[in-house]
C-alpha cells in the first residue's frame, strides 16, 4: 500500500488539523488528496495556500450531512482511504449551542459512514480490500482523570495521579462536544462490527501549532498578548492537558491510515502534560524574550469563571502506536511552542484572514 499513489479523501481539510494533514501529504508523499469541507467559521482555505496549486490536490465545498453530494464525490473521485476530521470542535461553543455538534459530529458521521459503506460495497475485489475509513477523534471521549489536589499548592504536576487514558479506558464524556464525538466513535465501531466496514479510530490529545483558529487556548493567548489584551484563564488554571504539536499528529494520522490494523483504535499523544497556567506563562516568557516591552506579558493574566463541567486532567498513553507503528512525536512542548509563537508573529496575513471571517 505504501508504494502506491493513493487517493485520500479528507473531510474537514480546511480546519486546523485537516489542513496540516493535507500540507503534509502533498509535501511529503506522492498521494492525491480530495478535500471536502463546508467551510464553517473554522474552515479557512488560506491554510492551504502553499499546496493548493498542486495537481494532486482537489477541493470541494460540501457538507458531510449532504448524502447525495458525498455520493457524487465518491463516484467521481474513487478514493482508497477516507480520513474523517470534519467536526464542530470547540467545547465552549458546544456548551453555548450544542445543536450543530449533534448535526455534524453525529448525523454527519452517520451520513459519511452510510455513503462509505455503499461505495465500498460497490468496489471491485482488490479496491474493496484496500479501502479503509479512518475516523479522527479526541481523548476527551474518555472523560477526565483526577488531579491530586493536595499537590496543587506545591505548584507541581509531578505527583499527579499516574493513570492515563489507554485504548481500553471506558468512555465518560463531559461536554456536548465530547459526547457527540463519543457517539461518532460508537457509530464507526458499530459499522465495523455490523457491516465489516474496514475502519480505524484514533483518539488524540490537545493539538497546538500553526494555523489554529484563535478561539483555542494557545493561539488566543498569543494573539491577546500581542495586542496587549487580557489573558483569560478558566478558574485556577490548574487543569492539565496533554499537548501534541499538530505536525506530529498529521504524521501519526497518515501512518495509521496506511499501516494501522483494521478494527483497531490508536491513542495519539505527546507525553506533554501541562497545567493551563503553565502553558500561558511559557507563552509569556517566549514573548518577553522575542518582543520585550517593559513589563512582563504575564501581567495581563486574568482568572475568569471556570467553564461548566470543566475536565481536570487529560493524559494519553500513546505506547500502542509507538510500539506497533513506530511513531513518536518529533517536537517537545518547548520546541513546538516556540515554533508556534514564531509562526503567529510572522503570519499576520493569515491572522487577518481569520478575523475577516465571522468570529
Ligand atoms: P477545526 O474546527 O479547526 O476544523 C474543523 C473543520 O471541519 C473546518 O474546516 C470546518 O469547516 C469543517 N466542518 C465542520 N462541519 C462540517 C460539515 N458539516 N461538513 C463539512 N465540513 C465541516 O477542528 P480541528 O481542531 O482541526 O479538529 C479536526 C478533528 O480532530 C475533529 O474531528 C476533532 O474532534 C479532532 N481532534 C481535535 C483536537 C484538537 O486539539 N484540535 C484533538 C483531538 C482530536
Amino acid at each position: 500500500m505504501n508504494n502506491e499513489q493513493l487517493k485520500i479523501l479528507v473531510t474537514g481539510g480546511a480546519g486546523f488539523i485537516g489542513s496540516a494533514l493535507i500540507r503534509y501529504i502533498i509535501r511529503e508523499t506522492k498521494h492525491f488528496v480530495i478535500n471536502i469541507d463546508k467551510l464553517s467559521y473554522a474552515g479557512n482555505l488560506e491554510s492551504l495556500r502553499d499546496i493548493e496549486s498542486s495537481d494532486r490536490y482537489t477541493f470541494k465545498k460540501i457538507d458531510i450531512c449532504n448524502a447525495s453530494q458525498i455520493n457524487v464525490v465518491f463516484k467521481d473521485t474513487e478514493p482508497n482511504i477516507i480520513m474523517h476530521l470534519a467536526a464542530e470542535s470547540h467545547v465552549d461553543r458546544s456548551i453555548d449551542g450544542p445543536k450543530d455538534f449533534i448535526t455534524t459530529n453525529i448525523n454527519g458521521t452517520f451520513t459519511l459512514l452510510e455513503e462509505s459503506r455503499s461505495y465500498w460495497l460497490s468496489l471491485a475485489k482488490e479496491k474493496k480490500k484496500r479501502f479503509r475509513f479512518h475516523h479522527i477523534s479526541t481523548d476527551e471521549v474518555y472523560g477526565d482523570l483526577k488531579l491530586q489536589k493536595e499537590d496543587l499548592d506545591e505548584n507541581s504536576i509531578s505527583d499527579y495521579s499516574p493513570s492515563l487514558f489507554t485504548e481500553e479506558t471506558p468512555y465518560y464524556p463531559s461536554s456536548p462536544y465530547s459526547a457527540s464525538k463519543a457517539a461518532s466513535d460508537h457509530l464507526v465501531r458499530a459499522w465495523h462490527k455490523t457491516y465489516e466496514l474496514p475502519s480505524i479510530i484514533t483518539n488524540c490529545s490537545n493539538n497546538y501549532g500553526p494555523y489554529q483558529f484563535p478561539e483555542k487556548l494557545i493561539p488566543l493567548i498569543i494573539l491577546n498578548a500581542l495586542n496587549r489584551k487580557s489573558l483569560p484563564i478558566y478558574g485556577s488554571g490548574n487543569q492539565v492537558r496533554d499537548w501534541l504539536y499538530v505536525e506530529d499528529h498529521a504524521r501519526a494520522l497518515l501512518k495509521v491510515a496506511l499501516e494501522g490494523k483494521i478494527g483497531e483504535t490508536y491513542n495519539i499523544g505527546g507525553h506533554n502534560e501541562k497545567r493551563n497556567i503553565d502553558v500561558v506563562n511559557s507563552i509569556c516568557e517566549i514573548l518577553d524574550e522575542l518582543i520585550p516591552d517593559g513589563r512582563p506579558h504575564s501581567s495581563l493574566i486574568e482568572h475568569v469563571n471556570d467553564r461548566q463541567g470543566h475536565d481536570e486532567r487529560y493524559a494519553i498513553d500513546a505506547s500502542k502506536i509507538e510500539r506497533e507503528l513506530d511513531w513518536r512525536p518529533a517536537e517537545t512542548f518547548e520546541t513546538g511552542l516556540r515554533k508556534t509563537v514564531l509562526w503567529y508573529l510572522n503570519n499576520t496575513n493569515w491572522i487577518s484572514s481569520v478575523y475577516e471571517k465571522d468570529l
